[in-house]
């Protein structure tokens, strides 16, 4: 439902849970972040609202990360509970997914017999571990080939953990951007998330798929080919 993404100087942290209060408006059931941390991606999720996922993260007393990602889940596949909130991981990636997978029964199958086994109900599982299988050291290679095989709606928001300062964020039929600041970048599924830090954003355009850093944003195609991406600036205030 809603999707925030921050690399950046600041504590991670604070501005994703910042972002998905500014996305409470949509309606969710459920809320989690995953950290790039020294050591690897931490995930804290939790059913219910915002204030549950923040007292699980003042218990966890994390070190400070400043690249992360976060969701609130309006559930569509699986009830809402712990285990079927986002973040879903491996430990090489974790994502954030809006939409739905509609062939995660075949590649569910798929991925079984491959040795994958699957803790949750939820498509997006399937997803992360589809993409788990096509990872060789290269993201965006992975992604590419991953979303092939996938039919349905999603906008995505991922990390690997060997690329701990980079998020990825892809997009096709359900709404992504990403904001631009200074020395840090931000990814939403929604404007309101960013205005506090930035009024500069673009669209991500069906198919693309964004490599994204502190200091600077780079857009593929779905072939992989470079793009430029217009920049906007919304000019309304929170
Ligand atoms: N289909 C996914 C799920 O049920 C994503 C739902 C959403 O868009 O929040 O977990």
């Amino acid at each position: 439902c809603g999707i925030v993404g921050y690399v950046g100087k600041r504590s991670a942290q604070d501005v994703l849970l910042d972002g998905l209060t500014k996305l409470e408006y949509r309606g969710y059931d459920s809320a989690g972040v995953a950290l790039a941390l020294e050591g690897g991606i931490r995930v804290v999720k939790s059913k219910g609202r915002l204030t549950a996922l923040e007292e699980k993260l003042r218990q966890a007393q994390l070190a400070p990360s400043s690249c992360g990602i976060g969701h609130t889940r309006w559930a569509t596949h699986g009830e809402p509970s712990d285990v079927n909130s986002h973040p879903h991981s491996t430990p090489e990636v974790s994502i954030v997914h809006n939409g739905i997978i509609e062939n995660y029964g075949s590649l569910k199958e798929m991925l079984s017999a491959r040795g994958y086994t699957f803790e949750s109900e939820t498509d997006t599982e399937v997803l992360v571990k589809l993409i788990d299988s096509c990872y060789q050291g290269d993201p965006l290679k992975a992604l590419m080939e991953a979303l092939a095989k996938v039919r349905g709606s999603y906008a995505l928001a991922v990390l690997f953990r060997d690329h701990p300062d980079t998020i990825f964020a892809v997009r096709r039929e359900s709404p992504l951007i990403v904001g631009y600041g200074e020395g840090e970048n931000f990814v939403a599924s929604d404007i309101p998330a960013l205005l506090k830090y930035t009024q500069k954003y673009s669209v991500l355009e069906e198919g693309d798929i964004v490599v994204c850093k502190a200091e600077g944003l780079s857009f593929y195609n779905e072939f992989g080919e470079p793009v430029q991406r217009a920049v906007l600036t919304a000019d309304w205030d929170i």
